[in-house]
This record gives structure tokens, C-alpha cells and sequence, in this order.
């Protein structure tokens, strides 16, 4: 699906009429989950509307600073509570929000993944935004609402995350244009990158390095693997948001082509796909029940065999052998 502008006026008009709403992204938050979610909750707080932020698990701490940040509420469930319309943002199904009771509502379905299930009662799923918080800021400014320093902070997070800071795939002119207006409006995009970046514990940084020099290669150094578990985290104190970025780190080896990182914490294995240019992990992804985006895709084994690792990098070297010109 690519971006329908008749869907972001429909969208845009169901929020002007809505008195109450619920807005909600995915699971274990990350940059531009939480960014997208809470510029449109200020731009609809602004327009006078009632607004409940819910997610299945709490900002990482490095987010904790984001605007708003605080009024987000952490449940598994909703009850029915009044709202008119349930905002999902990020989100390529709506399983991925992990919060029940959502099903059956007038949802919103707002999103950048390829593969999008159009869950909603409208759907404005445009992949080729680099963000989930590019379609936010349109969104914002279709409202009429004002773009305020911390609409402005929410969206340059969502970007600056999601883009690996301005390294991805799909940055393009309105990439540029929105942050443009966004250092116009008086954000110091040095000073957030720093909030994000720069400010994580030492135990995150021992981690990083004892996952690093463990990693194994494979497919004759092609693919990086690495490996964690709670051992690690408990040896380093670290939580496993504190694994964030970690998985990109063995791309900035030119002979890498992609990377597995494999997270074993309680009984499942959380797998984590990188991979350059035309590789796509995504298909790999999917072919495990994950999915993502072309470069960057995860999927949950919660039952993972013996040989889960051999068929993942299996997996990841297909991607890699199609992606060869023949
Ligand atoms: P990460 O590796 O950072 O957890 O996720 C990378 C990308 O893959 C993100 O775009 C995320 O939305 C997607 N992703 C991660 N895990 C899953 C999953 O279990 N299911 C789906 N559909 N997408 C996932
Ligand atoms: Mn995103």
C-alpha cells in the first residue's frame, strides 16, 4: 500500500469530529512509536480532544525525556472506555500493539511496514515514509494543529530513530523538509540526538562490547551473529531495551552483509534481522512469522527449536544469494 492522500483526509476528518480517543502503538516502544504517538496526542490535546495514551510496556529510559512521555499508561488490556476511535500508529498488525480489547473499534491504522494487514476502519499505510512520525507530522498539520516545540521534538525522534540516524532507506526531500520546519520551530537537533545517544549507562556499554566480541561469523563472514541472554544482562545490569542499536553495529564492517541477533530471555528467542541494500531480511522474517522492513526486521520463536540458529542463518544467506545479480 502506498499513500493514499484520501485516506489521510478521512483520517484527518474523523479526528476533527472525535471527541475522545485512545492512541496506541507497539510493544516494547521504540523512538518512532513513541514519537508518533505523542506529537499527535499534543496536536489532538490542542484541538480541545480527550486523549488516552496506552502501550504494552513502558518508554525505554533513553525516551523517558520525550514530551509527554509520562501520560502514557501501561496496560495489556483495555476495558471499553468511551473513546470514539482507537489511533494504532507504527503498527503492521494489530497484534503487535500486544494490548486486547482493541478489536471490533472504529480504528485508525497508521503506519509505514510493507505488508501492512489493514486492520483498520481506514488505513493510511505509506512504506515509503521513513517514519511512522513523517505521517504523523502530515497528519499534524492537516489537523490545523501548531507545531510546538515538543510536536516538533516527539516527530525528530521518530526520524532520527528510525532513519539510524539519517542512514536508512526512504529518506527523500520531505524527509529533509519536515526537519527543516522542525529546527524552525526550535528544536536543537544536537542536543536531542545527545538526549537519545549519549546518555546510557556504563553497564550499556560493557554489554555492547561482550556481545561484540562474541559475535560469530558465518557464510564466509557475510553474517554476523550474536547471541544474548539474561546472564549478560545480569552480569552488565542492563535491561534488554539497553540492546537497542546494538544489532546494527557489525554492519560498519564493509564484508558484513547482514546480521542475526538473537535475544534468548524466558523461554522464547526474540530474533533481531539487519542486512544491507537489496538484501531483504524481511522475507526472512516473515517466513518465521516476523516481519518488518526490507533492512530491518524481527520476529518472536516461543518455542525455538534446537536448530533455530542454522535455519536462521540459512535463511539470511537465501536473502543474500538472491540479492546477487545472477
Ligand atoms: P527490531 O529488530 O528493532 O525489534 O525490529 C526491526 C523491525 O522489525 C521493526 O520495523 C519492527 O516493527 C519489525 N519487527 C520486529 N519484530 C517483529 C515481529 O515479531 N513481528 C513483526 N510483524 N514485525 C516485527
Ligand atoms: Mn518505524
Amino acid at each position: 500500500m502506498t499513500r493514499p492522500p484520501a485516506e489521510r483526509a478521512r483520517i484527518r476528518d474523523r479526528l476533527l469530529d472525535g471527541a475522545r480517543f485512545l492512541v496506541t502503538s507497539h510493544a516494547r516502544p521504540d523512538g518512532d512509536s513513541l514519537g508518533s504517538q505523542l506529537a499527535l496526542a499534543e496536536a489532538l490535546t490542542q484541538l480541545g480532544k480527550e486523549v488516552r495514551l496506552v502501550n504494552a510496556d513502558p518508554p525505554p529510559a533513553r525516551y523517558a525525556f520525550l514530551p509527554g512521555a509520562s501520560a502514557i499508561e501501561v496496560a495489556g488490556s483495555v476495558e471499553e472506555d468511551g473513546a470514539d476511535t482507537v489511533v494504532v500508529l507504527e503498527c503492521g498488525s494489530l497484534a503487535r500493539t500486544e494490548v486486547s480489547g482493541l478489536a471490533g473499534r472504529f480504528v485508525v491504522n497508521i503506519d509505514h511496514h510493507a505488508g501492512n494487514t489493514g486492520y483498520g476502519a481506514v488505513n493510511w499505510c505509506d512504506e515509503s515514509a521513513c517514519a511512522c512520525g513523517e505521517l504523523v507530522f502530515e497528519l499534524v498539520e492537516a489537523l490545523g494543529a501548531k507545531l510546538t516545540p515538543s510536536i516538533a521534538t516527539n516527530v525528530y525522534v521518530a526520524i532520527l530513530t528510525d532513519t539510524g540516524s539519517f542512514r536508512h532507506a526512504n529518506i527523500t526531500a520531505r524527509t529533509f523538509d519536515i526537519c527543516r520546519r522542525i529546527a524552525g520551530a526550535g528544536v536543537d537537533a544536537a542536543a536531542v540526538a545527545a538526549r537519545v545517544f549519549n546518555n546510557g549507562s556504563l553497564g550499556r556499554l560493557r554489554l555492547t562490547g561482550r556481545v561484540l566480541d562474541r559475535m560469530q561469523l558465518e557464510a564466509g563472514g557475510r553474517i554476523a551473529v550474536l547471541a544474548v541472554d539474561e546472564a549478560m544482562l545480569r552480569e552488565t545490569g542492563c535491561e534488554a531495551d539497553d540492546l537497542e542499536g546494538v544489532v546494527n553495529l557489525p554492519l560498519a564492517a564493509g564484508d558484513v552483509k547482514a546480521v542475526v541477533l538473537l535475544k534468548a530471555f524466558g523461554a522464547g528467542l526474540r530474533v533481531s534481522l539487519r542486512s544491507k541494500d537489496e538484501i531483504d531480511v524481511r522475507r526472512v522474517a516473515l517466513s518465521f512469522g516476523g516481519g518488518g522492513h526490507r533492512n530491518a526486521a524481527g520476529l518472536t520463536l516461543e518455542h525455538p527449536a534446537p536448530d533455530a540458529r542454522a535455519r536462521l542463518v540459512a535463511g539470511v544467506a537465501a536473502a543474500i544469494a538472491e540479492s546477487l545479480p545472477a
